[in-house]
């Protein structure tokens, strides 16, 4: 038995998931005429009471498009310091939008309209680069998966108005947050111009993301996508993928919650541990005492059959999932309880 906790990404498709890619109703989705790709983007615009979605193959291409989609090369973002966009997308931002980024000291990957407002470049001041979209990240992955308050962005949101930013949410992990807040999705379509969402984290489908907005935005990105080499052709299969996970992965991501939760408590009274961050959600970091090696603890628990990953400076992190079941969950708290230096 491997137990994999390196990342939610690392789930495999079961049999009823399979089942549904099997039955799947197909067509060329680039002549838009695959029928499961229309009933999944259509569902999640519904989702988020926004006009449109387009089905993406990554998180990363989703993004990107947005960040294309709202700016001119030149201009500027505003994101975290930790932003997955510009910590994890190779440069994308730079690269595909001729953008720069400017970084806030956030906190857990979360910052503040106050901070939103104090970076933007004033726009008749031709000197500095223009600044024209706000990027949020929810949850936060370097952050641990923490997620935002709504009255937060709220805030932001305002302050985008006020100021002509567009403002765009790299929800990879939203479901995480709407579960764990009990949110709904109507309310971030409120507040956000898109939002990016990915069915291959916690969902477990195996690929696919999707970017919503409005029919204005989103026809906009069918464009950008086919510029980044994104159209497929019987994607059906993986839109049904996709549909599957919607109806029956959302409510369980409580019990990836739980899990993570109890590990965090659990890892508390190690006397190896030094500190680990809050858990909101379905990540867990966590760092142990200087005079212990990271390298060492990763591969002792590898001996184990039991896989984490070390982030460096004594930091280490822990996903759970939906392939994470319980007995692996008690297996591992077995093993951390026994583990010695
Ligand atoms: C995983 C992730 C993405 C997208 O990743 P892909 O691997 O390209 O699907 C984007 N943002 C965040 C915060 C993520 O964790």
């Amino acid at each position: 038995m491997e137990i994999n906790l390196v990342s939610d990404t690392v789930t495999k498709p079961g049999h009823e998931m399979l089942q549904q890619m099997f039955r799947a109703k197909v067509g060329d989705d680039v002549y838009k005429q695959d029928p499961t790709v229309i009933e999944l983007e259509d569902t999640v615009a519904g989702l988020f009471g926004m006009e449109a979605a387009l089905f993406f193959p990554s998180g990363t291409m989703a993004n990107q498009t947005a960040i294309k989609l709202h700016t001119n090369p030149g201009d500027e973002l505003i994101c975290d310091k930790w932003a997955h966009i510009f910590n994890y997308e190779g440069g994308g931002v730079a690269v595909n939008s001729g953008v720069s980024s400017r970084l806030i000291d956030g906190h857990r990957g979360m910052i503040t309209a106050n901070q939103v407002h104090e970076a933007i470049n004033p726009p008749d001041f031709y000197h500095s680069p223009l600044t024209s979209l706000v990027c949020i990240e929810n949850t936060t992955n370097k952050g641990g998966g923490a997620c935002y308050d709504l009255q937060t962005l709220m805030e932001i949101g305002e302050v985008c108005k006020a100021n002509n930013l567009k403002y765009h949410l790299d929800g990879a992990r939203l479901w995480n947050a709407l579960v764990a807040k009990r949110q709904h999705p109507k309310q971030f379509g409120e507040l956000f111009d898109t939002v990016s969402v990915c069915l291959s984290k916690g969902l477990g489908a195996p690929v696919g993301s999707l970017l919503v907005g409005k029919h204005e935005h989103i026809q906009k990105a069918l464009r950008i996508r086919k510029i980044f080499g994104g159209g497929m052709r019987q994607a059906g299969y993986l839109a049904a993928a996709g549909l599957y996970a919607l109806q029956n992965n959302v409510g369980r991501l409580e019990e990836d919650h739980r899990r993570a939760k109890q590990l965090s408590v659990f890892l508390e009274q190690l006397p190896w541990i030094e500190k680990v961050e809050p858990v909101e959600t379905n990540i867990l970091i966590f760092s142990i005492k200087p005079q212990y090696s990271e390298a060492a603890l990763v591969e002792k628990l590898k001996q184990k059959s039991i896989f984490i990953s070390s982030l460096g400076r004594g930091k280490l992190r822990i996903v759970t999932h939906l392939d994470y079941k319980e007995v692996m969950h008690n297996y591992v708290l077995e093993t951390l309880q026994k583990l010695t230096f």
